[in-house]
């Protein structure tokens, strides 16, 4: 049978198994090393920098990997997503809970970080595994939720009139789950606006589809999206497309961006990132100072210089486009800037 009739089948039952295309695509994901290695085409010798397993497993979208330039161990996205042996050092001053999460909950699912805003934690699960992440020793509880406790919590709080999805990422759930917890927070009438974090677009774009967009459109609150983008490499034109459909909603679109050693660490980069954010309509919103978790050391970029490649993009773009430098520090009532926090530190 030719390929392309082969495709159609498979997407005829896909239809009626009605499981969505997105969710396919995901279960592609990379999860073990060396296939991924293999895939990327890296050198026996590099393999040496490489970690054979890690209690942090690969997650990579296809999409990614095909990004990837072959044989490159300093491939931007190769850098965010490969389990690198310098994750074994450990460091002064990294943690396993970098911003003392384990002990801001007021449900086992909810973080309260902030004043009048509140983090449901919706799933552990994520599009892809990125190896800076700060949640990656989090102890996130096993099984599914139906957020009892955390829409009873919200119900009894009137201080609070922000919530925040995140997780894992809330768009690897499905979305009728997802629906299910919007709708019943779209009956609280103190929440006025629900902020989604996600990074799914960015692997896999097609996360996107219709289902999605029309359960969306059903929140009475002021939904915003705040997308998780570090290289212009992960923005194509399908990524953007997909972006897009949101925009098209209404739904404002900001974006969040981690400084990362040898991936984003020069003023020309960060530059078209945050322009191609811009001509797409997404506000670029933080750049943030890497969370100092376990594992992920090699990848803080010194604060000094950090400070001068945002003063080196202020003499080159709009002022829009050019995000708030921050650092999350833990028990703080709020973000701070990095001039701020250094002075306090
Ligand atoms: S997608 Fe977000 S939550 Fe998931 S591993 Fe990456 S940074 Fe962490």
């Amino acid at each position: 049978m030719p390929l392309e009739n082969r495709y159609d089948l498979q997407q005829l039952l896909l239809v009626r198994m009605d499981i969505p295309q997105w969710h396919t695509i995901w279960q592609r994901n990379f999860t073990r090393v060396i296939p991924f290695l293999d895939f990327c085409q890296i050198s026996p010798s590099d393999r040496l920098q490489i970690l054979s397993s890690s209690p942090f497993p690969i997650n990579v979208p296809e999409r990614i990997a095909k990004k990837i330039e072959k044989g490159s161990i300093d491939d931007p996205l190769f850098r965010q997503f490969a389990p690198l042996m310098a994750e074994e050092t450990a460091t002064a001053g990294f943690d396993a809970d970098p911003l003392h999460e384990t002990t801001a909950h007021c449900t086992e699912n909810i973080l309260c970080k902030y004043h009048g805003r509140a983090l449901i934690i919706t799933t552990r699960a994520c599009g892809m595994h990125c190896r800076f992440c700060f949640r990656r020793h989090y102890p996130y509880c096993q099984g599914p939720s139906d957020f009892h406790d955390e829409l009873s919590w919200l119900h009894d709080h009137h201080e609070i009139d922000e919530v925040v999805l995140s997780g894992g990422d809330p768009l690897a759930q499905p979305t009728s789950h997802l629906e299910r917890l919007l709708s019943a927070l779209g009956k609280i009438s103190h929440i006025k606006r629900i902020r989604l974090h996600t990074r799914f677009p960015i692997g896999i774009p097609e996360r996107i589809d219709d289902e999605l967009l029309s359960s969306l459109q059903k929140i009475p609150q002021q939904l915003l999206v705040v997308l998780h983008v570090n290289h212009p490499k992960e923005l194509d034109d399908e990524v953007i497309v997909s972006l897009s459909r949101l925009r098209r909603l209404g739904i404002p679109l900001l974006s969040q961006t981690v400084l990362l050693r040898g991936v984003n660490d020069r003023v020309e980069i960060l530059e078209s990132l945050f322009s191609t954010l811009g001509n797409a309509g997404i506000i670029p919103y933080y750049l943030h100072q890497l969370d100092r978790v376990l594992g992920a050391a090699h990848y803080e970029v010194p604060v000094q210089k950090g400070l001068a490649l945002v003063e080196a993009l202020r003499g080159r773009m709009s002022g829009y486009l050019v995000p708030q430098y921050v650092q999350e520090v833990a028990g703080r009532p709020c973000k701070m800037a990095v001039s701020t926090a250094i002075t306090l530190s």
